[in-house]
């Protein structure tokens, strides 16, 4: 399902979401199995999750328990095929390199070498940024926050932490901890929902499968709200052929999965060798 709205009449405070998979008909064949994605630039990318280990502790983080061995051999060979197989069908627009920490992994430096090959690296530093952006004037910064309890509290600290930091950045994106449930009807981004919608211009309100993404102008300053269901997630994956791919996602020890939950619609499980074609 894919609904936008621009208009204020229309806008909903806690849509109802859900999927219809008709769109997902992109062939792509991968370890030697047909797969089918969307047509969509998203659907081409590649989070590369290097490692579980990280020298942060972030409140929000749902990494913390995760604890998958990493397996550099595993690893670099399915990545290596993976991208190769992307490329060959002309269905690789972008890859991230993530973690955990990525740099505390030995062999970051050769899996950035390897990604180097198909894909341009853009590369930002944050002294830089002023620079950058005379040379490429169509780059957007955005601030992303996520909100929690141990950050910012009210909607006044998030209008001071927009003031801020406005002559930074092109847009601020807020999101809430990702839930399995409804989420609270009064947290704070549901707050700041309602804060918007009366003193803010609606750009426009994206309901897709299982998310929802909307776009706010206020005072000139651009404003973005995001909100994932991965409840809604796991039951439209019960619920649809297994050979739709929604996310490519390879793991520490080179298990790449289909999905955010790594035992569903597993294209290369982490036991099994891979050479690259
Ligand atoms: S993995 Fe990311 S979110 Fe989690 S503790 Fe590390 S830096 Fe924070």
């Amino acid at each position: 399902m894919l609904k936008i709205i621009t208009n204020k009449s229309c806008y909903q405070f806690s849509p109802e979401l859900a999927t219809d998979t008709v769109s997902y008909n992109l062939p792509l064949t991968l370890f030697g199995k047909q797969w089918y994605i969307m047509d969509d630039y998203w659907m081409k990318h590649i989070h590369l999750k290097i490692t579980d280990r990280c020298n942060a502790a972030c409140p929000f983080c749902i990494e913390q328990d995760s604890n998958i061995r990493e397996n550099k051999e595993q690893f670099l060979a399915n990545v290596s095929r993976l991208l190769y197989e992307m490329d060959a069908q002309g269905h690789l627009s972008t890859v991230s390199i993530t973690g955990g920490e990525p740099a505390l992994c030995d062999y970051v430096g050769e899996v950035v070498d390897m990604v180097k090959r198909y894909c341009h690296l853009a590369e930002l530093k944050a002294e830089c940024i002023a620079e950058y952006r005379q040379m490429n004037p169509s780059t957007k910064i955005r601030i992303q926050c996520v909100l929690h309890e141990k950050g910012l509290q009210s909607i006044e600290e998030m209008l001071t932490f927009m003031e801020h930091y406005k002559g930074c950045a092109d847009d601020f994106s807020f999101r809430r901890l990702i839930t399995l449930d409804k989420p609270a009807e009064d947290d704070l981004l549901q707050q700041f929902k309602y804060y918007l919608f009366n003193y803010a211009e609606l750009v426009e309100q994206v309901l897709k499968d299982y998310y929802v993404y909307e776009t706010w102008r206020l005072n000139g300053i651009l404003i973005t709200l995001s909100h994932s269901n991965m409840g809604l997630l796991r039951r439209m994956e019960e619920n649809e052929p297994d050979n739709l791919l929604r996310e490519i996602v390879v793991h520490p020890d080179g298990h790449i999965s289909g999905s955010w939950y790594r035992n569903r619609k597993v294209i290369c499980p982490a036991g099994r060798k891979s050479t690259k074609t």
